[in-house]
């Protein structure tokens, strides 16, 4: 390839942020251009909080607290516990004294007028992660899920569900409210029709890249951007690495499989899709569905255990263009 390689992902939270990590590394000269999830944002306290956004600045720009894989290095939570002595909660969700900075900045500068997106550059302006980070749109969306509590049928907020209910309780739809109004945030329609390859790192299929794939106009840029659109699996031997994402697989009507995941992106929209080793048994299937399949290991132990899976899935984009 000529030039720099422009390579777009669309991201979550910790998966797409230790992907990225991996990424930079096995391709230091790449331009980078990340569309990051805005459908976990939350007001809390008055403030503007985005989860995901947040989870990949501060962990490329070497500020996250790595065992939790969210949330500020070296936190304390004196604000929290003074609120909390007001009565003031909710107490479920884990904001820390140097993370409360951010999104006071965030909030400061939204309601002085600034959109999201120039919100995000100027607090990457501090953090220098080492790629373009744009939320995948200005508007509000916001990711509420449907359950059943106490008899009683209710739609909560993603965060709700994930933190405070830790997916409990089965989810019957995953609805990312707003959607549907929102506009791409500027530059990405424009860094898709520019990009030389597409990648999906291992995010939530459904309420990371999902929601993302929900702003119209996104989805189609990517499908006709006649680049090549490579993904990997972020379940592995049929559950998730980290988290609960067969909660909200179950929801939509996908099985936690790396092959149902394929699957439900499909083939209008994947080229090629990495599985784990332990998946190896279902390269066939996916490969029939018309997506290039490859297995190899998927666990992101360490920085260089993501760049080896980075490099499998730039090899299997040149593949899969030739
Ligand atoms: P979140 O917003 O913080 O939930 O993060 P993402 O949506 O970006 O990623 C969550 C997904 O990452 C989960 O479904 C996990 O199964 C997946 N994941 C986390 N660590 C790994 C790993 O080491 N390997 C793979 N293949 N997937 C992982
Ligand atoms: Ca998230």
């Amino acid at each position: 390839m000529l030039g720099t390689m422009r390579i777009v992902v669309l991201a979550g939270g910790i998966g797409g942020a230790r992907f990225l990590r991996g990424l930079k590394k096995a391709a230091p000269d790449a331009d980078i251009t990340v569309i990051g999830n805005t459908g976990d944002d939350i007001h809390l306290f008055g403030l503007k909080v985005c989860p995901d956004l947040d989870t990949v600045m501060y962990t490329l720009g070497g500020g996250i607290n790595e065992e939790q894989g969210w949330g500020r290095t070296d936190e304390t939570f004196r604000v929290k516990e003074e609120l909390a002595a007001y009565g003031v909660g909710p107490e479920w969700f884990g904001l820390g004294d140097r993370d409360f900075a951010t999104h006071i900045v965030r909030t400061q500068m939204l309601g002085a007028g600034y959109p999201l997106s120039a919100v995000t550059q100027a607090l990457c302006e501090r953090w220098q992660p080492g790629v373009r980070l744009i939320p995948m749109s200005d508007d509000r969306v916001e990711t509420h899920v449907a359950v059943t509590l106490d008899g009683e049928q209710k739609a909560v907020h993603f965060q709700e569900y994930w933190v405070r209910l830790r997916a409990s309780v089965d989810a019957h739809a995953i609805v990312p409210v707003g959607a549907e109004q929102a506009k791409p945030a500027p530059g990405v329609l424009e860094a898709i029709a520019e990009a030389d390859v597409v990648l999906f790192p291992p995010s939530n299929p459904v309420v990371s890249v999902g929601t993302i794939l929900a702003v119209p106009g996104i989805r189609e840029a990517i499908a006709d951007a006649g680049v090549p659109v490579v993904g990997l699996s972020p379940i592995v031997g049929d559950a998730p690495v980290r988290g609960m994402a067969d909660k909200v697989l179950a929801a939509v009507g996908v099985e936690t499989s790396a092959a149902a995941v394929a699957e439900h992106y499909g083939s209008g929209l994947l080229d090629g899709w990495l599985v784990d080793s332990v998946d190896e048994g279902v390269v066939e299937r996916v490969e029939s569905a018309g997506i290039r399949c490859r297995a190899i290991p998927l666990m992101m132990t360490d920085i260089d255990a993501a760049a080896e899976m980075a490099r499998a899935a730039l090899a299997l984009a040149s593949e899969v263009r030739a």
